[in-house]
């Protein structure tokens, strides 16, 4: 049984790591990590603040560590207003947005803008969502296609991929094999969209970030981390 939890942040350099705390009839203090990058503290009855900020000092590492290891998605890019001239991203690429009404609905790139022809009722958010997802769907498959020859030591057989609107998370899988992706992915540069599918096969085999999945991500792809940091850093 907890009594009640609080929610408490330290700093650790340049980071505020914020956790939730609560206490139990324990003897050690526990720290979880979770896929949202929330952390979660359970410390014993007795547990002092000063010894409790010292802990959690030491693990700060650790838990940052934690954090990073998760596929997270927190948008970097601020909200849209779509409105011309506005840049909106596609495979890791800045487009100019310029909306023209017409007598149909249309989204297309033309010399390195996003064309969005509106006939008035549908709003050019709802056509560039339509727009994004059927791209997806496509270049997430043939991502696919590319990256699985890549696994035929490891005899998986071809997933089902599925997109989903995820509001913390680039990708996930089933424990039936089914990888599922976020949309969002596709305004990633194409090595990072590789990389997401990359991760989530690598899932099929081992399921938890051990040190045997990272010896099969870093042996099926090498550069990995380079595509990892390009999407955490600008989608
Ligand atoms: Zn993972």
């Amino acid at each position: 049984m907890s009594d009640h939890t609080s929610t408490q942040s330290f700093a650790f350099g340049s980071k505020k790591i914020n956790y939730e705390l609560s206490f139990q009839e324990r003897k050690t203090l526990g720290i979880r990590v979770y896929p949202d990058c929330q952390v979660k503290v359970i410390a014993p009855f007795d547990t002092t603040d000063e010894k409790l900020k010292n802990k959690l000092r030491e693990k700060a590492p650790w838990i940052i560590k934690q954090q990073l290891d998760f596929l997270s998605y927190h948008p970097l890019t601020p909200p849209r207003k779509f409105i011309s001239g506005e840049t909106h991203l596609y495979l890791g690429r800045q487009y100019k947005l310029r909306i023209e009404n017409a007598e149909f609905n249309e989204v297309k790139l033309i010399r390195g803008r996003l064309l969005v022809f509106k006939n008035g009722r549908t709003s050019p958010k709802t056509l560039i969502a339509n727009w994004y997802r059927e791209k997806a769907i496509i270049h997430f498959d043939d991502t696919l296609k590319k990256v699985l020859p890549l696994f035929v030591k490891h005899s998986i057989s071809s997933p089902e991929l599925l997109i989903r609107n995820m509001s913390t998370r680039w990708g996930s899988c089933t424990p039936k094999g089914k990888v599922i992706l976020n949309p969002e992915l596709i305004k990633a540069a194409k090595g990072s969209i590789e990389y997401v599918i990359v991760h989530e096969l690598c899932h099929l085999i081992h399921h938890n970030h051990t040190r045997a999945f990272y010896e099969l991500q870093g042996s099926i792809m090498p550069d990995w981390k380079k595509w990892k940091e390009r999407l955490d850093e600008s989608v």
